[in-house]
């Protein structure tokens, strides 16, 4: 029996790890520091490397597009109709070093130990966006593509993205596609392969509350006007019950409720509950009843106090009332929660509530909304079997409790959705010292990469 195009694409996989590797390593020799100016050339230096390497693969339109800030590399597959487009992001600059001498080998001198790869970048993300690069080449040597790909590299994630939306906002045309794919996070954990498939969207305020015009003398006007620093945390109290749940009115009205699939899923998952409080040093856990840390984290809103200052805090006594109080609030939001509508009832609440005496000044700071890929969507399943075919095992269902702004973009500019489909681990050391990524993962996620691209294929014909 003839082999599948899949089987020749993972046997190719398995025949060049070698080759793969000691390429990887190259790529990850370049100093691709985006946050250090003396390191301007190497940046531009990994985004070259790549572009020749994507060429290699049979990507031959692969390009630098000039920022303002450092280049993204972009390439792209023939786009064949009634096939699915991906768009697959990674990040190719790298965080700093230091503490440089806490490494064991230097960190652009990549070094194999035990099957793991230690380098700067090895795990986050170029090691993964290679990976990514390698099951699409074992595609185009072995058969024609499955799907349409798309490559995004940007080279400022570890900098914040400064310049990526405007890119994306720009070239939306070229960047349209049906699902975007990321390869930037870890699983769950060693064994645990996982889809990741929501993240929580964010609303922020600060708050100021003003009494007198300056601070007043505790002696001579304590008792007669409404202290600030009181107010604020009688405003700050009303926001939350006893119990820890938000009572901001309707704050819980669009929340998406988890769905028996997805609370079973994160049950299967392990987490030893008393370990995780003791790495955190806290007495005890506290929130909202009825949840598990992992869904009270990952799939219910919050809503935190960032910061508070009033008054005097400096060292001995000072005597005053202060002449205003001041905090920071922001929230986690899940899906469907509006940033705007969760901001404006808290602002209504915080007016409703504001003791008398004292002015309140608010100031919307922004936010971002969730995303999720519903677990029933094709994407989803397609990754799942993807994940089982070559792990052998279940694959996990994880979210994740912060939020990717890149996905935001996707989600918000391109319309699409997002899978987060990472090969790292936990503990592989992002952006500390002796960065490291597992060679079974860097392997097997190459292989798992190339199973999707067929897995969506499929479900598309
Ligand atoms: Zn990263």
């Amino acid at each position: 029996m003839p082999k599948s195009a899949l089987n020749q694409v993972l046997s190719h996989l398995k025949a060049y790890r070698a080759q793969h590797l000691e390429e990887a390593k190259e790529f990850l020799r370049i100093p691709s520091i985006s946050a250090l100016s003396a390191h301007k050339g190497d940046v531009v230096r990994a985004a070259e490397w790549l572009k020749v390497r994507l060429e290699q693969a049979g990507f031959a339109n692969a390009r630098l597009e000039a920022t303002r800030g450092n280049p993204v590399v972009v390439a792209s597959s023939a786009i064949r109709l009634g096939k699915p487009t991906v768009l697959v992001y990674g990040h190719y600059d790298v965080q700093p070093v230091d503490p440089v001498e806490s490494w064991h080998h230097g960190p652009f001198e990549p070094t194999v130990e035990k099957n793991i790869l230690y380098a700067r970048g090895a795990s986050d993300d170029k090691g993964q966006v290679f990976m990514q690069l390698i099951a699409a080449e074992a595609w185009q040597t072995v058969a024609e593509l499955p799907v349409n790909l798309k490559f995004l590299f940007e080279g400022e994630e570890e900098i914040g993205s400064v310049n990526l939306s405007e890119y994306i906002r720009d070239h939306q045309a070229d960047l349209a596609a049906d699902l975007a794919v990321i390869s930037d996070t870890p699983m769950y954990d060693q064994g645990y392969p996982a889809v990741s498939y929501g993240l929580r969207g964010l609303a922020a305020m600060e708050i100021a509350v003003h009494g007198p015009y300056q601070d007043l003398h505790s002696g001579g006007f304590g008792g007669a006007v409404m202290n600030p620093a009181h107010a604020l945390a009688h405003l700050i109290d009303s926001l939350h019950d006893a119990t820890g749940r938000v009572s901001v009115a309707g704050f819980y009205d669009q929340v998406d409720d988890l769905t028996p699939e997805e609370r079973d899923a994160f049950s299967r998952l392990p987490f030893d509950e008393e370990a995780y409080q003791n790495e955190l040093g806290v007495p005890a856990l506290f929130g909202e009843e009825g949840y598990s840390v992992l869904e009270r984290t990952w799939a219910r809103p919050t809503l935190e106090v960032n910061g508070m200052w009033s008054g005097f805090t400096g060292e001995g006594q000072k005597t005053i009332v202060p002449a205003s109080a001041h905090a920071k609030l922001t929230c986690r939001l899940v899906p469907h929660q509006e940033p705007n509508d969760i901001l404006q009832r808290i602002e209504a609440h915080l007016r409703m509530h504001l003791p008398p005496g004292v002015r309140l000044t608010i100031n919307h700071t922004g936010g971002a909304p969730a995303s999720i890929t519903p677990l029933d969507h094709p994407a989803v399943k397609a990754a799942e079997s993807a994940i089982e075919s070559v792990y052998q095992t279940p694959a996990s269902h994880i979210r994740m409790g912060g939020s990717i702004p890149v996905v935001v973009d996707f989600q918000q500019m391109l319309n699409m959705p997002t899978l987060l489909i990472g090969f790292a681990l936990p503990n592989e050391n992002f952006h500390a010292p002796n960065e490291h990524f597992h060679l079974e993962n860097f392997y097997r996620g190459a292989e798992t990469i190339a199973t999707l691209w067929q897995k969506l294929g499929e479900n598309h014909g």
